[in-house]
């Protein structure tokens, strides 16, 4: 008897009509003699209401009430994905995260999971229920209150219940049939992935694939748990996450997609003296207000008054509170000038056949070169090259390197509903 964790995002269960055919799903993977554990997002849009409806009440609501809200969202699914499943004729149970045993750090709206516990699900399991658990929250165990971790946080909850409960794979459903070559809103001959290793999808969702949330996938590969990336809507198989990127033969490494990610925002420090120590002070007090930093570039030092600049990318959200450091430390003197933008557009080229491609970057460049679109920041690692454009040249630029590295195939996509979560 195979344990399979299924997870099922907002955009497939917007509707009690939608519960329903989830149900239905759930009922048949069980009929079929698994274990079954499933973790629900929030209904449809849910999570964005509640975060809307709580701006009218408090236009800074305090973090804690705010988990205690959020984490509802959840509940609500969960027990109506339970009712429906009691309908058809099984049995099941729905929990919290805090009562599945999901403990995190206290941090409210951005927590992690430091360890799972899943006692009374793996009692419901051997009583022959099938499992239901709240996605996207935990408990702390010093505060005792329930934390949330993070938007899309459910397919963490997934992953780390599969990896507690030694699963045999975690099924994510979302509204599309798996991983794309592409965003098919996109790139419409967008192909599906057969199987990634964790590495490239590590990569893929680092540059802005929304399909599984980072952590999620960066939990999967330490606990080397098989994700499957699937559609409610459906029976496609989807696409296997998988394996480790160094045991794929030479002859089989592909370029395998191009992501997409319009969140960040790009800061320019202009006349920062070029000694020892100067940056270190600039992402040191970045690092101390939380904010991640991505891409970063320094340039070579000008004769004149040896001053260079510095330039990084960060999430928007968290622009403004990166600026507002950055100005405070130039009127202090530390540099002469700051400079923000947030109309930056990224586009990553991602694959472990890059090893094995010589001229990749120019190829990328001259894709870039060829719809007129200037490059303004560049880096590379291993397995992808990413470099950041004007947001209004990103989607042309998407199609550009996809047809350039020939990533596209003669069907269309398929895209079922909503947002692609
Ligand atoms: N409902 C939460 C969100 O919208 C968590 C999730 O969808 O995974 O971010
Ligand atoms: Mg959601």
């Amino acid at each position: 008897m195979a344990l399979i964790v299924q997870k099922y995002g907002g955009s497939s269960l917007e509707s009690a009509e939608r519960i329903r055919a989830v149900a239905e799903r759930i009922v048949a993977t069980k009929k079929a003699g698994n274990d079954v554990v499933v973790v629900c997002s929030a209904m449809g849009d849910t999570t964005d209401e509640l975060l809307d409806l709580a701006a009218q009440v408090n236009p800074v609501p305090p973090a804690r009430e705010m988990d205690m809200l959020l984490t509802a969202g959840e509940r609500i699914s969960n027990s109506l994905v339970a009712m429906a499943i009691e309908s058809l004729g099984a049995e099941a149970y729905s929990f919290t995260g805090s009562q599945a045993g999901v403990l995190t750090t206290e941090r409210h709206g951005n927590a992690r999971i430091v360890d799972v516990t899943p006692g009374r699900i793996q009692e419901a399991l051997d009583d022959g229920k099938i499992c239901l658990v709240a996605g996207f929250q935990g408990v702390n165990k010093d505060t005792r209150d329930v934390t949330t971790l993070g938007r899309g946080g459910s397919d963490t909850t997934a992953v780390a219940l599969a990896a507690a409960l030694k699963a045999d794979v975690c099924e994510i459903y979302s509204d599309v049939d798996g991983v794309y070559t592409a965003d098919p809103r996109i790139v419409p001959d967008a192909q599906k992935l057969d199987k990634l290793s964790f590495e490239e999808m590590l990569e893929l969702a680092a540059s802005g694939s929304k399909i599984l949330v980072l952590r999620s996938v960066e939990y999967a590969r330490a606990f080397n748990v098989p994700m499957r990336v699937r559609s409610s809507y459906s029976n496609d198989t989807g696409t296997l996450i998988a394996g480790s990127m160094e045991d794929i033969p030479v002859e089989e490494a592909v370029l395998s997609g191009v992501a997409t990610d319009k969140s960040e925002a790009k800061i320019t420090i202009m006349g920062v003296k070029d000694t020892p120590g100067e940056a270190a002070k600039v992402f040191r007090a970045l690092a101390d207000a939380e904010i991640n930093i991505d891409m970063v570039l320094q340039n070579i030092s000008s004769l004149d008054d040896n001053t260079t600049d510095i330039t990084f990318t960060c999430p928007r959200s968290d622009g403004a509170r990166a600026l507002e450091i950055l100005k405070k430390m130039e009127i202090e003197g530390e540099w002469k000038n700051v400079r923000y933008d947030d109309q930056i557009g990224k586009v990553s080229l991602v694959g472990a056949g890059m090893k094995s491609h010589p001229g990749v970057t120019a190829e990328f460049s001259e894709a870039l070169r060829d719809e007129d679109i200037n490059i303004e920041m560049f880096t590379t690692s291993e397995i992808r090259i990413t470099a950041v454009v004007r947001e209004h040249d990103l989607d042309n630029a998407t199609r550009a390197l996809h047809d350039k590295f020939q990533l596209g195939g003669g069907e269309a996509a398929v895209v079922y509903a909503g947002t692609g979560r």
